[in-house]
């Protein structure tokens, strides 16, 4: 067959099957248009999964004569040249959707130009498959709207594709959703079959279009930067998690985007606060310059490039990762409350000293780290109150600022039940802390802390040789292992000098360990050895490091602090809770099971049926 130009009509359905492949992807362009022509207000009406469309809009309108062109492919009003590519300010540019849209329904177009001294009437086109008919002049008193019918029916192919109308209703409600979440300033309306199914008022706070849309009372904002990145997270508390990773919202240039880079960015700022198979629910709005990024890399759009992905994905996890170290659903009003009986250090060290003689079954709860940490806190806490006593001087002020809020420290400790929980009582709650939850949180950050912290040291074995609290032994510890394992830890043995453990080649198949944190029992190392060489191996590259060593001391800690099942002294439960105060996010365990857990009196009172 020799080569011959395609006709018009059939160039135009070859693209409407790329621009737009499924009613949801129509539905996001015609939003994007209604919102490059300033609108307030954007209505939508669905019917038949999508194959029925209407946006009415209060935008600029088109005037009469440019009705045509709208429908027209590659006419746009909103680049001229290419380098306008790299400068976009609005959501189109390639003049493609509407004249996609027309090749593939009925679609009819309906607006008003304002500002138009000369002619301030309404015009309509009708377009059936690509045929347009004469314009008309209309009702309308206000921006455009276009209506799309029997859409995909001159495309059989494309018909057979599409799912059930459910399933592509669904899309198009994700498709409106994002598109308010990222536009707090425009009124969206959604309307399913007749029915309503979302209003968003305009809000002139985007904190609280997101709650609307995402339907949670509490959420929180955090901004980041990373060079020319920079990263907004709005984000729960971590009770709030959803089974699918369907309700990470994220937005590069304003524009909802499908990256799997950034996806991972955020699960990853998450990932010691959530269980497995638990996502977040949150929304993230990455901008950088202009020149940073390609969104002409995909048919619907939905796809983007940066040029320094790398510095996109860091900025991202800061945004949540700093945002959520700062644990803002734990209620502030908490932290100056300071009950004194629970951090009376000499009474503390006193006990702690009577059970260091009998005892030594709970590595961690009985060194002197844990000593002088006690009375490091005492000193911080009484500082904490000079300052509200007295007019601070600023040499006590700079040791408040520094230190963490009591909140853990400020409960009641009424005893332990079944060996396993330390019951508290705080105001008018009565609080179950898990002991074992509690102390893996307490040693995991301990571990983090001690990593990032030494990461800037000049010389971290010398650091973590000096330091108390690391135990050096004698003869190294012969761990078994295989080869491959053995090389991957080799490429991080100086990350782990950092936090004090340290080892050496013994044999081919053989690691020995050198030195290790006291609170660590080194009975894990041959379990945590193995795991971490195969996190290395299947990871690789350093650029992992983090993740690999998160999970490596969320598996240490794991194993190295009190069981369930272990009595504990009161001493020892109130300086769990004191331990806990040191960290921010204390109120999860590495692995993302609750710490505690909270009964309301009120609850109580009405369970004896003291009350109603
Ligand atoms: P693009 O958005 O890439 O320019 P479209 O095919 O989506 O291409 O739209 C073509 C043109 O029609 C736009 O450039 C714009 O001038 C006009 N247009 C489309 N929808 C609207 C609207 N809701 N309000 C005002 N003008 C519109
Ligand atoms: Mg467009």
């Amino acid at each position: 067959m020799s080569i011959i130009k395609l006709s018009q009509d059939v160039v135009n359905q070859i693209s409407a099957g790329e621009v737009v492949e499924r009613p949801a992807h129509l539905v996001k362009e015609l939003i994007e248009n209604s919102i490059d022509a300033n609108s307030t207000i954007i209505h939508l009406e669905i019917a038949s999964g999508g194959r029925f469309i209407r946006v009415s809009d209060n935008g600029v309108g088109i005037s009469k004569d440019n009705l045509e062109l709208a429908l027209t492919r590659h006419a746009t009003s909103k680049i001229i040249k290419t380098d306008d590519l790299w400068n976009l300010t609005t959501f189109g540019f390639r003049g493609e959707a509407l004249a996609s849209a027309a090749a593939v329904s009925y679609l009819t177009i309906t607006s008003i130009k304002k500002d138009e001294s000369v002619d301030q009437s309404a015009f309509q086109l009708e377009s059936r498959f690509g045929q347009f008919s004469k314009i008309n002049s209309a009702n309308r008193n206000q921006g455009t709207e276009i209506k799309i019918e029997s859409l995909f029916e001159n495309v059989p192919a494309r018909l057979k594709f599409l799912k059930s109308d459910a399933a592509e209703f669904s899309q198009i409600r994700s498709v409106v959703k994002a598109m308010a979440l990222a536009n707090p300033q425009t009124e969206f309306k959604l309307v399913n079959n007749g029915q309503l199914e979302f209003l968003f008022k305009i809000q002139s706070i985007q904190l609280e279009r997101i709650k609307d849309v995402l339907e949670i009372k509490k959420m929180y904002q955090n901004t980041s930067h990373r060079n020319d990145y920079t990263a907004t997270a709005f984000f729960a508390s971590p009770h709030e998690v959803h089974r699918t990773s369907k309700n990470i919202w994220i937005f590069a240039q304003g524009r909802w985007v499908q990256d799997r880079g950034l996806q991972a960015a955020v699960t990853e700022a998450h990932r010691s606060l959530l269980m497995h198979g638990e996502y977040p629910i949150c929304a993230v709005f990455l901008n950088c310059k202009p020149d940073q990024i390609d969104v002409n890399i995909h048919p619907t759009k939905s796809q983007v490039k940066f040029q320094d992905a790398s510095l996109a994905f860091r900025a991202v996890q800061a945004s949540f990762r700093d945002g959520l170290e700062q644990a803002p659903w734990i209620e502030k009003n908490q932290i100056h409350q300071i009950n004194h009986t629970n951090v009376n250090s000499k009474f503390v060290a006193a006990q702690l000293t009577a059970q260091l003689e009998s005892t030594n079954l709970i590595n961690y709860t009985f060194n002197d780290q844990v000593l002088n940490q006690t009375i490091q806190n005492k000193k911080r806490f009484d500082s904490n109150q000079l300052e509200h006593l007295n007019a601070p001087s600023t040499l006590v002020k700079s040791t408040a600022s520094t230190s963490a809020p009591a909140y853990w420290s400020s409960f009641d400790v009424i005893g332990q039940v079944n060996q396993t929980y330390i019951v508290c009582q705080k105001d008018d709650k009565m609080i179950l802390v898990d002991q074992h939850a509690a102390h893996e949180r307490v040693a995991f950050e301990k571990l983090m802390g001690r990593w990032k912290s030494r990461s800037h040291d000049l010389s971290a074995q010398q650091s973590s040789e000096q330091s108390s609290d690391v135990q050096i032994f004698l003869f190294p510890i012969a761990i078994d292992l295989s080869v491959e394992k053995i090389e991957a830890l080799m490429t991080v043995q100086y990350e782990m000098q950092k936090i004090g453990i340290d080892f050496e080649l013994m044999g081919p198949q053989v690691l020995g360990l050198k030195s290790s944190p006291s609170f660590i029992k080194d009975s894990v190392y041959p379990f945590v050895f193995e795991k971490m060489g195969q996190e290395i191996i299947d990871h690789g590259g350093s650029h992992r490091l983090d993740l690999v060593i998160t999970d490596i001391f969320a598996t240490m800690a794991c194993h190295s602090v009190v069981r369930a099942g272990q009595s504990l002294s009161l001493v020892q439960m109130k300086q769990l809770l004191v331990d806990m105060d040191e960290f921010p996010m204390s109120s999860f365990c590495p692995h993302g099971r609750p710490v505690s857990i909270e009964y309301n009196f009120h609850e109580i009172e009405k369970k004896f049926g003291r009350i109603n």
